[in-house]
């Protein structure tokens, strides 16, 4: 799970005779042949220095239209800017969110009939990523979209598919995901924000942190708690609470909502507030699906998507580390050559180059099975644990390769190992996709 994370064959009871056994096998003895391996590596190498990253295998023209297109966007309008908008601590302009809106960014997988572009998760996953190899913060402005139309589009009334889903697809409406609370965040049903019923209004009390691109947003999908018997679970249902966008100077220019700025490491661009409520009010027929206590299982209903898409965007992370780490490697000479040639920097690069097409594959299948309809929670966790792990991997070895210039804000690397340490936090924290996973392994009985 992490470099930290290592389970040796004795810490499953196995003796070294056992192992002793398994390494003599002859498959393992090829695998293992020094030689080959150095000269895996110089191929691969060959390959990574014309550019090519190895093939995705997407096998259908509109797919790969989309990832061109998308990618050379990110090349010429978004990766010029990132370090301004990371050094600055800015927003990213709204002039770059309206193109994105009309490249249909925000409703890639809103039905056609609500406005979207009606495609599937494999697409999403293409776009995050172009974007996210850019900056993983423009990567970023979709997913609380995603979120939330994925939220309207399973769990909510006709009316409210009406009223949001077109808007969200389109732009107009971007959306924030406001679920963490101060006390409580892998474990949210202990939350404790609530929402008490006024007539035809929900007051809601509590404190919110975390909560991404809070105040220039229009519409939170807020998790609250509206039983005061049911604990747990149960007790919890989804909001959909509009408010009007904050500025710097009032980030949050509405009666019973106030919040402050955390200021974080990386993944800037939109800003992390905590939110406090008092009495802020939402109209009842804003509580999704109109039916209260359900709030936790339809956020349940969107996680396969949600880990996905975060997936996707550790993937555009870990391939520009790459692409960093292999053009300094190839540009920095030291002892009388470039250093892409000595084996240890070299290594590094196929490895990276390998261990990023794997989590690329992984999330390309997992995508593949939710577009068939078929259920992936693992193949989901297992997507999102490994490309966030990749993304952070990738970034702390091309930082390596950058020697001390690597620690010089001056160099993009240094933003990147910033921005890949978030992935394995937030969308579920890795110890918390690991159990998912090796639940949902033992559950399923393989
Ligand atoms: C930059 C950023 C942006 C975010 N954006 C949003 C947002 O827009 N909206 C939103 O609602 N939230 C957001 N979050 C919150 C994020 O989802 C939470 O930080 C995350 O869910 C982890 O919760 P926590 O921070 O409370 O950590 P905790 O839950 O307190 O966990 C702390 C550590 O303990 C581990 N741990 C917890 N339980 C277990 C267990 N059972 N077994 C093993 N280990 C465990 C965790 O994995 C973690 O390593 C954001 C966070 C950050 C940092």
């Amino acid at each position: 799970m992490s470099q930290m994370e290592i389970i040796r064959p004795t810490d499953m009871g196995l003796a070294h005779d056992d192992v002793a056994r398994f390494i003599s096998g002859s498959a393992l003895v090829a695998l293992s042949d020094r030689s080959a391996l150095e000269m895996a590596r110089r191929t691969l190498l060959a390959e990574l220095t014309e550019g090519r990253f190895g093939e995705l295998a997407l096998n259908d023209d509109l797919l790969e239209a989309t990832r061109e297109q998308f990618f050379r966007f990110a090349a010429a309008e978004v990766a010029p800017h990132a370090e301004e908008w990371h050094g600055n601590d800015e927003l990213i302009p709204l002039a770059l969110v309206h193109k994105l809106a009309d490249m249909g960014v925000f409703g890639m997988t809103v039905p056609e009939e609500f406005g979207g572009l009606g495609l599937g998760k494999l697409a999403m996953c293409i776009v995050s990523e172009a974007l996210s190899r850019g900056y993983l913060g423009v990567g970023s402005l979709g997913t609380r979209s995603e979120i939330a139309a994925e939220l309207i589009r399973i769990g909510g009334t006709d009316a409210q598919k009406e009223k949001f889903l077109h808007k969200i697809a389109t732009g107009e409406i971007l959306p924030t995901a406001v679920f963490t609370e101060p006390d409580t965040g892998s474990d949210l049903g202990s939350l404790r924000t609530r929402a008490m019923r006024d007539g035809d209004i929900y007051r809601v009390f509590g404190a919110k942190t975390w909560i991404t691109h809070g105040s220039r947003s229009d519409l939170m999908t807020l998790l609250v708690r509206t039983s005061s018997t049911a604990d747990g679970y149960r007790g919890l249902s989804m909001l959909l609470a509009p408010k009007p966008r904050g500025t710097e100077s009032n980030p949050f220019p509405v009666k019973g909502l106030s919040g402050t700025e955390i200021p974080v490491l990386g993944y800037r661009g939109m800003k992390e507030y905590e939110i406090s409520f008092d009495g802020f009010e939402v109209p009842v027929t804003n509580l999704l699906g109109g039916v209260e206590g359900q709030g936790f299982k339809q956020l349940m209903e969107t996680f396969e998507s949600a880990r996905i898409q975060t997936a996707a965007r550790a993937l555009g992370v870990a391939q520009n580390a790459l692409e960093l780490g292999l053009r300094y490697a190839q540009e920095r000479a030291q002892f009388g050559k470039p250093i892409v040639d000595f084996p240890r920097v070299h290594a590094k690069l196929a490895l990276m180059a390998t261990e990023t097409m794997m989590a690329r594959q992984l999330s390309y299948f997992a995508a593949r099975q939710k577009d068939a309809g078929r259920r992936c929670d693992i193949e989901a966790g297992m997507a999102k644990l490994l490309a966030a792990r990749v993304a952070f991997a990738n970034a702390d070895c091309a930082l390596q390769i950058h020697g001390g210039n690597g620690y010089a804000l001056e160099y993009p690397i240094s933003r990147i190992l910033c921005d890949s340490r978030i992935l394995s936090i937030f969308e579920g924290a890795a110890e918390i996709q690991a159990q998912v996973i090796a639940r949902g392994l033992l559950s399923r009985g393989n």
